[in-house]
């Protein structure tokens, strides 16, 4: 097992067969032979460039005959006193809570946990940087990663962006300019950092905290366009995107879309008014996180998820599952528990599992299928933890084999900004979708009237 891949390989298999999320680590190693280049359907793909060395190595956390997730956190965290959970590996404690303290939890996408811990790593003196996704003024570009040395200056960070982004300027500062830093990132993009850290020994000396966030899945930029497309705005007029606002009253999970114009407009849509918003429909997501077995993390420091279950989703304002694995961030924590900043409680497992249940089934037993498909076409397949399968349920292959249909089909589609030829282009695969759904919970209802008839 090699830490490091030849770029060619790399190039032939991973980048080539679309199964890269873009974070954009294989162009920070020495003579790496790639850069980062925005494509025309909105997502991220290194390019080789002129310069390139055939027998140049670099790091991808999608290459294969590497550590995986579970081997590198074992190394990380396995003596530090953790637990291990097969489905979520290790980890120290999990809570479920939110910050007290200051607007981190309101200007958040959840309970405002990563902006009031980076924020308190820049307080504390710990790191002197924090490194993390914020907006920009151009509709070109619309978030990148930052990297930020000022507290007050941190909310420009926080909440979720469903939209690409690569580690790639953040960290050629890094390699040139000496300091202490803490990085927010996907699951995939800090895997890639910690392979990294591995062969490169300044990203390890240098980058204290590695911070993840859950993901479910990546958006192309085309994703922001679509719903844009539907306030009936000029898309070079927006200069604020809110992907993630809070709606008073609602649940957590129902939240909504925000926007506002050059004009000064304020333009608020509940995003289950806006086509395309349905997370299970995958529309417009990167073909590599159909391929992508971390949910939570596992490789990180500390990682922050959304609450929704059923305790803390009628609270609008947001709530975090936190899982810590580092004993100086689970210290902090604890340290701020006991002061009154953070309202967090300890929860199980199970809680952990059940907030992302969805996930878990889209990338264990889905994964498994996916994998097994691809298999059978032949070519490159990415190595997973997960393992190739012919799942037995008919009804969940159909749901898998639609959602891989419209993935692809979303993902190169051309109308992302005119809603009706989408929707004509779309709703054919969607309403197929939805009637797998519909005959699921049919038969679960007979099943269960059965059930109750028997008793009676
Ligand atoms: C693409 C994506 C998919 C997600 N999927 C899930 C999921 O399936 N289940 C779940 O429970 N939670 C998911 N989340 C995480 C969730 O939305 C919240 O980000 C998390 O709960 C932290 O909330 P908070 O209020 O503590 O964060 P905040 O204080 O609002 O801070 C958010 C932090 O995330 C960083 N960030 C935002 N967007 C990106 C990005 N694209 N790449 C890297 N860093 C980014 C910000 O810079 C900031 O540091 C996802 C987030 C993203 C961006
Ligand atoms: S996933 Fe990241 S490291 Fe791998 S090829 Fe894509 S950009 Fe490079
Ligand atoms: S789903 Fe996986 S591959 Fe996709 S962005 Fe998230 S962590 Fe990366």
């Amino acid at each position: 097992m090699s830490i490091q891949i030849n770029s060619q390989t790399l190039h032939k298999t991973v980048i080539r067969n679309n199964y890269c999320s873009g974070c954009g680590v294989c162009t920070a190693t020495a003579q790496s032979p790639f850069k980062m280049e925005l494509t025309k359907n909105g997502q991220y793909i290194p390019v080789v460039n002129a310069n390139m060395h055939s027998d140049t190595k670099t790091v991808c956390p999608f290459a294969s005959n590497q550590p995986d997730e579970t081997q590198i956190a074992k190394k990380l965290y396995k003596n530090a006193g953790s637990r291990f959970h097969p489905e979520f590996g290790y980890y120290k404690n999990i809570y479920a809570g939110y910050v007290r303290n200051g607007n981190y939890r309101i200007q958040g996408s959840s309970g405002g946990s990563v902006t009031w811990l980076t924020d308190q790593l820049l307080k504390d003196n710990m790191v002197d940087y924090v490194i993390n996704v914020a907006e920009q003024n151009s509709p070109e570009i619309r978030f990148k990663y930052q990297i930020q040395e000022n507290i007050n200056n941190n909310t420009n960070g926080s909440k979720s962006k469903y939209y690409p982004v690569n580690l790639e300027e953040v960290l050629a500062y890094i390699k040139q300019h000496n300091g202490r830093y803490a990085l927010v990132g996907l699951p995939c993009f800090v895997k890639g950092i910690r392979l990294l850290q591995q062969t490169e020994p300044v990203f390890a000396e240098r980058i204290l905290f590695n911070i993840s966030i859950f993901c479910g899945h990546l958006k192309s930029t085309h994703y922001l366009s679509l719903l844009i497309a539907q306030f009936s705005v000029d898309e070079n007029e927006v200069i604020h995107f809110d992907f993630r606002y809070k709606l008073p009253g609602h649940k957590a999970s129902d939240y909504g879309t925000k926007i506002i114009t050059t004009s000064g407009k304020k333009l608020v849509k509940p995003n289950k008014e806006l086509f395309g918003t349905n997370w299970g429909w995958g529309l417009f997501k990167l073909k590599a996180c159909d391929y992508c077995d971390d949910i939570i993390g596992e490789t990180a420091d500390i990682s922050f998820g959304d609450a929704w279950i059923p305790e803390y989703e009628d609270d609008y304002k947001g709530t975090n599952i936190i899982v810590t694995r580092h004993s100086v961030l689970e210290n902090l924590i604890q340290k701020h528990m006991t002061n009154g900043d953070l309202h967090y409680e300890k929860i199980s497992t199970g809680k952990l599992i059940q907030s992302q249940a969805g996930g878990f089934r889209h990338r264990r037993e889905g994964l498994a299928y996916r994998l097994y498909l691809q298999q059978k076409k032949g070519g490159f397949v990415p190595e997973k933890r997960v393992k190739p399968l012919k799942i037995k349920s008919k009804k969940r292959r159909k749901i898998y084999k639609i959602r891989m249909q419209l993935q692809e089909k979303s993902f190169y589609s051309e109308h992302y900004k005119n809603i009706p030829a989408l929707k004509k282009e779309l709703l054919p695969l969607i309403r197929k979708l939805e009637k797998v759904y519909e005959h699921s919970a049919w038969t679960k209802f007979r099943l269960k009237l059965k059930k109750w008839l028997k008793k009676k």
